[in-house]
């Protein structure tokens, strides 16, 4: 078998900095397998080749300019080509790019960053987080979870407490306990997941969930007593944790309503379980505070990070580490057999560091909380007039668009339409970038957006909504 691409690769850049497109994309479906990818699709249609970025903007191979409402994957959170997390890497990496943090060392930016953090993190009610577990990236912050939460219970002599309560359509990463803690049935479908003693509850959509004529108030508290309800079926001496999404992301950006994590936090105090709040979306100012728990009033004892803390610029993740755990860890476990190459990379931690210093000189976290958070809200608002609108939500700067064939009577499109993928579509021809979860439209746009930015998606939104229209009326697809 002749493998010709390997040994005379073509020159995927020229000279003048123009990009061989359909040379990037034969290689691409050559050799590299995506996540999360259709590659029969992706051969077929060629890959999008994302080549630069700048602050809200990223460029493909063709030149198309595009307004990046996803911030990369909710990350990119400081925005593109910031030179200051960029001389922050090159600094660390010229002074030390790398020692590991077993054995009795440590590096100088992993402890600042993990003070930083801390004083980063609100206490409530007395419980405040001094400690950080560092990864490289939320998958892996979600299986030391796993990992602490059952050393934590046998530490104080009950092993038996081994199951840890997730929602279905929640994310928590891809490795094998993330993925099983995460409700997604596609992947729950592939490799035998989940793993056991992983059980779930049904996720606190408003729209899909609730009863005729119930408020949303009602709602929540009805939908967070699932979680007792299945406490009480499991057996409340087998429970280990509940963990969350302060705000559901992947899911399709599911808000829940303010009255669900007060009920969530009462029926885990009940029962004595570890609350772990999976903060790797909505931590670092996406929801207008450093950390989201603050802005729904519970009180985690772990919390999952991820995504901003770097502004996507390099991995790093970890868990916050409250101080019921932390007292049991650290004052009565002797060593926790657990951690990884890169727990702690000085790098990273110098990156984090930049990164949040960055987004305090520029105020992001109080801009989306006070000032762009609402006048994004407010704009949104806006879009219920939208006949394919049914509903249209915000939550500081994680925002989601549900369409629907019949405005009236809220009917969805029949699955075949893909309604969500086909409004895609007009958005990457009309340079806006945002994602489809089923017939949802989701935004999560980098924090540094200005007001005239907002109005500029905003725009860019309406046409896409607008050109949506007109296809599916051409093609008679409307009620
Ligand atoms: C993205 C995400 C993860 C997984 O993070 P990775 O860095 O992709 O492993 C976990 N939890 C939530 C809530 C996420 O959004």
């Amino acid at each position: 078998m002749s493998n010709s691409s390997l040994i005379a690769p073509p020159a995927l850049v020229q000279r003048d900095q123009k990009h061989d497109t359909a040379a990037v994309q034969t290689l691409d479906s050559a050799h590299f397998i995506h996540p999360f990818t259709d590659h029969a699709d992706l051969a077929a249609q060629g890959a999008k080749v994302i080549v630069k970025a700048d602050n809200i903007h990223v460029f493909d191979s063709e030149g198309h300019k595009m307004l990046d409402a996803m911030s990369g994957l909710w990350c990119v959170n400081a925005g593109y080509a910031r030179k200051e997390l960029a001389d922050a890497a090159y600094q660390q990496m010229m002074t030390l790019p790398f020692y590991n943090n077993f054995f009795n060392t440590t590096n100088v930016p992993a402890v600042r960053l993990a003070a930083k953090l801390a004083s980063l993190a609100p206490e409530v009610d007395g419980r405040s987080f001094r400690h950080v577990f560092y990864s490289s990236s939320g998958s892996e912050s979600n299986d030391t979870n796993v990992r602490m939460v059952r050393r934590y219970w046998d530490l104080l002599g009950q092993p038996q407490r081994k199951v840890i309560i997730g929602r279905l359509n929640g994310y928590h990463g891809s490795t094998m306990a993330g993925a099983s803690l995460g409700g997604m049935s596609g992947m729950h479908a592939q490799g035998d997941l989940p793993i056991p003693d992983i059980q779930h509850i049904e996720q606190p959509y408003f729209a899909e969930k609730a009863r005729a004529g119930e408020s949303a108030a009602e709602f929540g508290v009805r939908a967070a007593r699932w979680l007792e309800d299945k406490i009480l079926a499991v057996g409340p001496d087998r429970v280990a944790a509940f963990i969350g999404e302060p705000v559901q992301g992947a899911g399709g950006v599911i808000i829940p309503p303010d009255t669900y994590w007060p009920e969530i936090q009462r029926i885990v105090d009940k029962y004595g379980i570890l609350l772990i709040s999976d903060e790797v979306i909505c931590a670092f100012g996406r929801l207008g505070h450093w950390f989201a728990y603050e802005k729904f009033g519970y009180k985690p004892d772990l919390i999952t990070f991820a995504k901003g803390v770097t502004s996507g610029y390099v991995p790093l993740g970890g868990v916050m580490v409250g101080d019921r755990v932390a007292k049991v860890l650290i004052e009565q476990g002797g060593e926790f057999n657990h951690g990884y190459t890169y727990s702690g990379h000085p790098v990273a931690c110098a990156v984090a560091l930049a990164n949040i210093e960055l987004m305090e000189r520029e105020g992001l976290v109080e801009r989306v909380r006070n000032d762009t958070g609402p006048y994004l809200a407010e704009r949104f608002e806006e879009l219920q007039a939208h006949p394919l609108v049914g509903a249209a939500d915000t939550c500081g700067f994680v925002g989601g668009i549900t369409l629907v064939k019949n405005k009236a009577t809220m009917a969805a499109f029949d699955a075949d339409v893909g309604v969500g993928m086909i409004c895609r579509g007009h958005c990457f021809k009309n340079g806006l970038i945002m994602r489809a979860v089923g017939d949802r439209m989701i935004i999560a746009p980098p924090l540094v957006m200005t007001r005239a930015q907002v109005d500029e998606l905003m725009g860019l939104i309406k046409l896409c909504l607008d050109a949506t229209l007109d296809e599916l009326r051409s093609a008679g697809k409307l009620a």
